[in-house]
């Protein structure tokens, strides 16, 4: 359930770029890896209510996720951990973990100011 406060401030993240630029959030794109801890599904669950009221209301939470990845301690290539196995399937090797599929961060807010529209970049932190 620790989605619900993470969801609170991807909201005001988003909502004080719109507040700053004096629009309303239309879209956010959002980047969850299977590893960061979060669950993309739970705060997409969440948006709708906690955006209710603030310049995110009826905006559209987009959620890339990521698979995470192994590197081969071997032959150095990146490659999808499978269920139960750490084993390069390019050379049977092992595979130690990267950063990837730890990801979370908002990749970008796109605002509705009258008729242009703003896409800028903001970090979750
Ligand atoms: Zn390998």
């Amino acid at each position: 359930m620790h989605e619900y406060p993470v969801t609170v401030r991807i909201v005001e993240i988003a909502s004080e770029t719109a507040e700053k630029n004096r629009g309303r959030v239309r879209r956010i794109d959002l980047v969850v890896g299977e590893d960061s801890g979060f669950i993309g599904e739970s705060i997409q669950m969440y948006f709708d209510a906690v955006a209710e009221g603030t310049p995110c209301e009826g905006a559209t939470l987009v959620i890339e996720g990521v698979r995470p990845k192994l590197r081969c301690e071997i032959c150095g290539k990146l490659f999808e951990r499978k269920r139960y196995s750490f084993q390069c399937p390019h050379c049977g090797g092992d595979g130690e973990p990267t950063g990837i599929g730890k990801e979370f961060y908002v990749k970008s807010v796109e605002l509705e100011i009258e008729d242009e529209f703003v896409k800028t970049e903001e970090t979750v932190s």
